[in-house]
């Protein structure tokens, strides 16, 4: 092949499309692999983190990062963004005083209208005095006696509808409901790729596994790497490592080494009876790791629910979390790691950790312990740079000219790595200084609501789940 591209992208996942897109906007011709036959088909994701909300533990300034983050990748994906609120409570058995999380809410309102006064697209999470509500436990016994909502549209009604199924008694009061909304993988990735494969300035290489990298940075020709898969040998000037927990490999070949972690875990899904009126996620806080680890219930449409729990029994793993040692540089998973990476679950251990699933969630909503198994986990493996395993927010770093690796923690990072690696290529004269500093992508913005629910339903089918998971739970108007 004797095209030059200006950029070479490995690893179609969240960051990799968003680079991507990014590049195509600007007419920047790029070239992106990926080994799955479609793209965003790692670990999974079903929250905007936009505050921080569910880590009790991570600095104030994460939680800004988060906020800020997810607001723009919210602009960039509406379509995939499920609009409906978090419930965020702390068990009287737990450690976590609820004041602190209160103070850091407080702040965030504040943040959040400063990014609104920045730029009024921002205002994505309801008016910012909306952004949380607190409820004692007489409100709760009063919003217990009210009538169920279908579809809910005030705090108090999304409460009300919680309330009468929680065993609140269990709880701190107050509890807190926070505009965290979800956010659905299928959807943003059939958005993703659909404008990928329009665009001309991506080629979008699905089913292609990048086998080798062969640095040619001092040999003075008019490229800096040539990336070799098992049939081709492709020519790029500037090299994009996204490839997620398999970015130790990539950089093998580059004789690159660095400390990071790497960690698999996995989301149960489960399908309950119906209910009266629709649920906000449920969140009870508990101390990761250890057995009251914290439980995360999040809706989906037609009744499915996906669950975490962080402990070694639901999403966590014995040496789920390890870090590279100092003669490698990719960390190694044991062997049932392996195994369910690669080849898949053993349907034993489907049924038993979503059974603990459904049971950590029936110790504080004591009707669902009648929920069943709904599907397979949603799993995967991510990294996280560096060896603080509570690190929230992970960006870019540019180890060696000509080369960019993405590290993110949460999936709200992408837009900014995107950003980033932009403003490198620029520095190093791979492109032109660009004006365009506008959100807003009309390549994403060109495929319609109609194409993307056919495509999020394809590929929630393809991959083995229940389709409905492929939907929003709030409709958008
Ligand atoms: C159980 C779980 C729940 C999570 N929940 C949330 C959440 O609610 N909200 C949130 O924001 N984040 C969440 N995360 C984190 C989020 O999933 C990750 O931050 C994000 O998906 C990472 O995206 P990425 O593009 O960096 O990596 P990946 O998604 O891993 O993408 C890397 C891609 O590179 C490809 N690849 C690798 N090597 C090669 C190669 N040699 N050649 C070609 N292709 C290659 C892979 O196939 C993969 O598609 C969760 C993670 C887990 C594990």
């Amino acid at each position: 092949m004797n095209k030059i591209y200006n950029v070479g992208i490995i690893g179609g996942g969240v960051s990799g499309v968003v680079t991507a897109l990014e590049m195509a906007k600007h007419n920047i011709d790029s070239i992106l692999f990926e080994q799955a036959n479609s793209v965003v088909n790692g670990p999974p994701f079903c929250h905007l983190h936009a505050g921080g909300n569910l880590y009790p533990d991570i600095s104030d300034e994460q939680c800004r990062i988060l906020m800020k983050q997810s607001i723009a990748m919210a602009r960039l994906f509406p379509e995939s963004i499920d609009q409906r609120p978090t419930f965020i409570s702390v068990p009287k058995s737990e450690k976590y005083d609820i004041h602190t999380l209160l103070n850091r809410l407080d702040m965030l309102v504040g943040y959040y209208q400063s990014l609104i006064d920045e730029d009024p697209s921002n205002e994505i999470l309801g008016a910012p005095q909306d952004y949380y509500n607190l409820y004692t436990e007489a409100d709760l016994i009063a919003l217990s006696e009210k009538p169920a909502y279908k579809r809910p549209s005030t705090p108090d009604q999304w409460m009300a509808n919680s309330v009468k199924l929680i065993d609140y008694k269990k709880l701190k009061t107050p509890v807190i409901l926070v505009q965290e909304y979800g956010w659905n993988l299928f959807r943003l990735g059939a958005q993703a790729q659909l404008a990928l494969e329009q665009s001309s300035n991506c080629s979008l290489k699905t089913n292609t596994n990048v086998n080798h990298i062969k640095d040619v940075r001092a040999e003075s020709l008019d490229y800096n790497w040539e990336i070799q898969t098992k049939d081709e040998v492709y020519k790029v000037k500037y090299l994009v490592n996204s490839s997620g927990y398999k970015t130790g490999q990539i950089e093998a070949s580059l004789q690159l080494k660095t400390e990071r972690l790497i960690e698999f875990k996995a989301a149960y899904v489960s399908k309950w009876e119906p209910q009266p009126g629709l649920l906000p996620e449920l969140i009870f806080h508990g101390e990761r790791g250890t057995p009251n680890g914290m439980v995360q219930l999040t809706p989906y449409a037609e009744d499915f629910y996906q669950i975490h729990g962080m402990t070694e029994e639901i999403t966590l793993f014995k040496d789920g979390l390890i870090k590279s040692k100092a003669n490698e540089a990719q960390p190694q998973f044991n062997e049932d790691i392996n195994l369910k990476l690669y080849k898949g679950w053993a349907t034993k251990d489907v049924e038993s950790r979503t059974e603990n699933a459904i049971a950590s969630v029936g110790q504080f909503v004591p009707s669902f312990k009648t929920a069943t198994v709904g599907g397979p986990p949603l799993f995967g493996a991510q990294q996280i740079r560096g060896n603080d395993p509570n690190l929230r927010v992970g960006e870019v770093s540019f180890p060696s000219p000509f080369y960019a690796r993405s590290e993110i923690i949460k999936a709200s990072s992408a837009l900014t790595v995107a950003h980033q690696i932009m403003a490198k290529l620029q520095d190093e004269n791979i492109i032109p200084a660009l004006a365009n500093t506008s959100l807003e992508n009309e390549i994403l913005e060109a495929i319609d609501t109609e194409a993307i629910n056919r495509f999020a339903s394809q590929l929630a089918k393809e991959r083995g789940y229940p389709e409905a998971l492929s939907r929003l739970v709030i409709e958008r108007q």
